[in-house]
């Protein structure tokens, strides 16, 4: 692997690195406290072409390598996990997974609408009843002529009350577990679909999280992303790639732990020097520039194996399971460095670690991603 980056992917990075530090970093704690980021920050997301990543130019996209990608969700990771959410969701979960699965007609009727911010997707995986063993889902899906009829419900869905098209997972066949899952584009102004905030999160407070019910919602055959019964491996392949994305913006959020220690320890002074001479708060520091490598170089590695056409699922798993273990550890570090000052919303060290621990939970809690490892490295499955 070639760890120098190319002018491309320097390029892409300054420009995710100075959209960041103007329009993102100096607003989200505002948001945070608000509960909502600006929403016209979509557009300026679409306008910079950060929506349309290795999605083809021909529909709308802004091609570009995963590791462009994976730049990209660290700087905004870096800025605000609830921003770099949005496009995690939209542009990793689901304008990658249409451009990956999607039918021609499919690709032209939506890429070129979520690559420009115009329109936002969520995936509609996780249920009340069923989050990691996600095959036993119950939502269903019953044929009627040339038609789907959909009725269940999903929880926790990222961009849930913000977005236009839900990539959403139901069971249409008898089969039990994951055979019988089929993927669907659903419209979500869709008749029968209503849509409620969850609010009271502990981190990730400016984003968009709902809770979605589906009530005999109609949408046409043509609607349904994928073979029938293929939807599980449709959705698989969407966590795979999306893991590299968590695992990037969680070392957005270590480097910005990083970033905030450094400046406090140099201002702060306490027994009659700042605190980045006494040795225990150098220990903190090196403690986060060690996470912020390690992480940063396993997500890389993802990144350059996509971009390679080579196997890469097991090292999402290990990216996506040491960076956010390590954002958790970081943000924690950082909170140290500052003291009591740490525990206040006016330092960013709080708001890092609450943003950062919902990362060990979603798109596979941490206990899910050492299953993955383990069935990969034994050849048994612990499931
Ligand atoms: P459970 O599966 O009930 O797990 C509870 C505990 O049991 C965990 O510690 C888990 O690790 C452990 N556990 C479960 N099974 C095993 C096992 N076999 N061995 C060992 N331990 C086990 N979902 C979507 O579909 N789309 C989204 O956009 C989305 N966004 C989210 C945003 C937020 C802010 C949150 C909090 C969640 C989001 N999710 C989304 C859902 C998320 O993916 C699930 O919460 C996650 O998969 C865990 O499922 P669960 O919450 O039902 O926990």
């Amino acid at each position: 692997m070639n760890l120098e980056l190319s002018e491309e992917q320097e390029a892409v990075r300054r420009l995710a690195r100075a959209f960041t530090d103007r329009e993102i970093a100096p607003y989200a704690a505002e948001w945070d406290r608000a509960e909502s980021v600006d929403r016209a920050i979509v557009k300026s997301l679409g306008d910079l072409g950060f929506l349309g990543l290795t999605v083809p130019e021909e529909y709308g996209g802004s091609g570009g390598d995963h590791l462009s990608y994976a730049l990209v969700t660290e700087e905004l990771g870096r800025g605000d996990s609830a921003v770099r959410g949005i496009v995690s969701v939209s542009l990793g979960l689901v304008a990658k997974t249409v451009a990956a699965w999607g039918t021609e007609e499919q690709k032209r009727e939506w890429l070129p609408r979520l690559c420009s911010g115009e329109a936002l997707g969520c995936f509609g995986l996780t249920e009340p009843g069923t989050g990691s063993d996600a095959a036993s889902l119950t939502t269903r899906a019953v044929r009627e002529g040339d038609a789907y009829v959909i009725s269940g419900s999903k929880m926790f869905i990222t961009n849930g009350t913000w977005a236009d098209v839900v990539l959403l997972f139901a069971r249409t066949g008898g089969a039990p577990g994951h055979r019988g899952i089929s993927a669907f584009l659903v419209p979500a102004d869709a008749p029968g679909l209503t849509r409620r905030e969850v609010h009271g999160k502990l981190g990730l407070r400016g984003q968009a999280t709902a809770e979605l019910a589906l009530d005999g919602v109609r949408v046409p055959a043509s609607a349904m992303l994928g073979p029938e019964g293929k939807g599980f491996s449709v959705a698989m392949s969407a966590l795979a790639k999306g893991r590299m994305s968590v695992a990037a913006g969680c070392v957005g959020i270590a480097q910005a732990a990083l970033d905030a220690a450094v400046s406090y320890a140099a201002r702060r002074e306490q027994f009659g020097k700042p605190i980045a001479h006494h040795q225990l708060v150098q220990e903190l520091i090196a403690d986060i520039s060690v996470d912020v490598d390690a992480a940063r170089l396993l997500t890389w590695r993802v990144a350059d194996l996509i971009d390679r056409g080579q196997p890469f699922a097991t090292e999402a798993s290990t990216a996506k399971l040491f960076a956010s273990e390590a954002a958790v550890r970081a943000a924690g570090n950082a909170l140290q460095v500052h003291g009591g000052y740490g525990y206040i919303d006016e330092y960013p060290a709080g708001k890092l670690l609450r943003d950062a621990r919902v990362m060990t939970l979603y798109e596979g809690t941490s206990q899910i991603q050492k299953l993955l490892i383990g069935r990969a490295r034994t050849g048994v499955s612990a499931f």
